[in-house]
């Protein structure tokens, strides 16, 4: 070997599969560290990087996404490549990175969703909130989904902070959203959008909530929506009311819930309707989705502190077009990576990819973020999380059986990419495209103007040179 791994003459090769905030806070986290000299080539399977930040954050929440001036350093790091439009089990196999990298980090967040599991769940009209947020932002993957905006009454069910995203896109006006990234095609979309009434539906009490307070309170300040929650249901349960001591969030939504309750509607064009205690049971309709059925829940604390809802038997029904679930993501495996279906995760012990939950450690794979501990949590919660798993992956680097020298060579990747006519986007390539973007949002007074499909991308930054 050309040198011990980890030392100036043998740097620890590293992939990165997944360019979103976990992949970044990884790679910035190995950077960091003064022990090991490393080398680390970043991937993405779509061209642009950035993943959730991108395609996840919503359009109207600018602030967030400046997070990826930190990112940009992180690639600016001469010891650091990207390569978007590179996908593993696409244009690169798990075996081909396991012989080209001694460590591998996976980074691929959690792409899919849970199911209500209720009968008429597959009608036309019942969609993922995922599915939605993915349009709006305009993931190439999504940007040819139809969702029906000329129905009048939608339901959001869930109450955490994707569904408030959700439902503040659905309930803005064409001057909100016009100012935001939201891409072309949604903007049009959102513009005739006929939908007046929004139904969140929240199985648990309004103290259960998952939204954090700036998301609950910009609801609040919309143009042309007035939000209706009804007094009655905040009136607490004495589980939940004790719960509040200890949660601040919680106590500061229930203050706004009930400024909002004491506001009640002031004659603006659209209404967000906040249901609490109810678990939908059934969506209804010929093909379309016409209705869902609810049955009211009550609360009953377990004897883990945690609030749990039973249904009573007692049932309504709610007239919509549209149901988006909002109720949480989950990863998708990826062929030749373990995968625990139960939690919907890559099985791991601190980032340690296991080959089943709580098995064996599978030499030299780790995990970050959400495909690592679920989808919880802030952009800011995957930074220490990503530093758990590179403590790991430190104290691996004498353990571990280095990758021959000639495939540990960066140049042995490109070759690999080349020769097999990879059309793989570089960070140069990005910012290139990035720039057009700005330019095109620039003319019409908005953050950017993205390219939302893959062959725009490449044939944009192709053009330019
Ligand atoms: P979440 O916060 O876990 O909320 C999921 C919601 O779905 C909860 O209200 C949950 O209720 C409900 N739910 C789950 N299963 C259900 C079922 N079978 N029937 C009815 N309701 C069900 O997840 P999320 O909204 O997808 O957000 C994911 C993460 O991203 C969160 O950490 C979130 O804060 C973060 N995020 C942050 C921002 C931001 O900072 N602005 C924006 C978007 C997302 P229970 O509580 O009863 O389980």
């Amino acid at each position: 070997m050309a040198g011990k791994l980890g030392s100036s003459s043998r740097p620890l090769r590293v992939a990165v599969v997944g360019a979103g905030p976990s992949g970044f806070y990884a790679a910035g986290a190995l950077l960091q560290q003064k022990e090991i000299h490393v080398s680390i080539d970043i991937f993405d399977r779509l061209p642009t990087p950035y993943g959730l930040v991108r395609y996840g954050v919503a359009p109207d929440h600018q602030k967030i996404k400046s997070v990826t001036k930190v990112y940009e350093r992180t690639v600016a790091d001469s010891r650091v490549r990207y390569f978007g439009n590179v996908g593993l089990g696409e244009e690169i196999s798990h075996d081909e990175l396991k012989s080209h990298y001694d460590q591998i980090i996976y980074a691929t967040g959690a792409s899919s969703d849970k199911q209500l599991e209720i009968p008429g769940e597959e009608l036309t009209g019942s969609f993922s909130a995922t599915e939605f947020v993915a349009w709006y932002n305009g993931h190439p993957d999504f940007a040819d989904r139809d969702f029906d905006l000329s129905v009048e009454s939608v339901a959001v069910v869930g109450v955490g902070n994707v569904a408030m995203d959700v439902t503040r896109i659905l309930a803005k006006s064409y001057a909100e959203l016009a100012e935001t990234d939201i891409a072309d095609y949604a903007l049009e979309k959102l513009r005739t959008s006929r939908v007046k009434r929004i139904h969140v539906v929240a199985r648990r009490g309004p103290v259960q909530a998952k939204f954090t307070n700036p998301e609950i309170k910009e609801l609040g300040e919309l143009a042309e929506a007035d939000v209706i929650i009804h007094l009655a249901d905040l009136i607490l349960d004495p589980a939940s009311a004790a719960s509040l001591e200890s949660d601040r969030t919680a106590a500061r939504n229930l203050e706004t819930m009930q400024e909002l309750a004491q506001r009640g509607a002031t004659g603006k064009p659209k209404q967000i309707h906040f249901h609490f205690l109810r678990s939908p049971v059934e969506l209804t309709g010929d093909v379309a989705v016409q209705s869902m059925r609810l049955e009211v829940n009550e609360l009953h604390p377990t004897e883990t502190g945690y609030i749990a809802c039973d249904g009573i038997g007692s049932f309504e029904t709610l007239d919509v077009g549209l149901v988006f679930r909002s109720i949480g993501y989950r990863s998708a495996p990826i062929p030749g990576v373990p995968f625990y279906e139960k939690w919907g995760i890559i099985p791991n012990e601190k980032g340690r990819v296991t080959a089943t939950h709580k098995g064996e450690v599978v030499p030299g794979e780790y995990v970050v973020g959400w495909a690592k501990r679920g989808p919880t949590g802030v952009i800011g919660t995957n930074k220490p999380d990503a530093v758990e798993t590179v403590q790991q992956m430190l104290a691996d680097v004498q353990t571990i059986p280095p990758v021959a020298d000639e495939k540990a060579d960066p140049k042995a990747i490109l070759a690999l990419l080349q020769g097999r006519g990879v059309d793989y986007f570089t960070f140069e390539d990005w910012l290139k495209l990035e720039t057009i973007e700005n330019e095109r949002g620039k003319a019409e007074g908005r953050p950017r103007v993205k390219f939302t499909s893959e062959a725009e991308m490449l044939a944009a930054v192709r053009v330019e040179g």
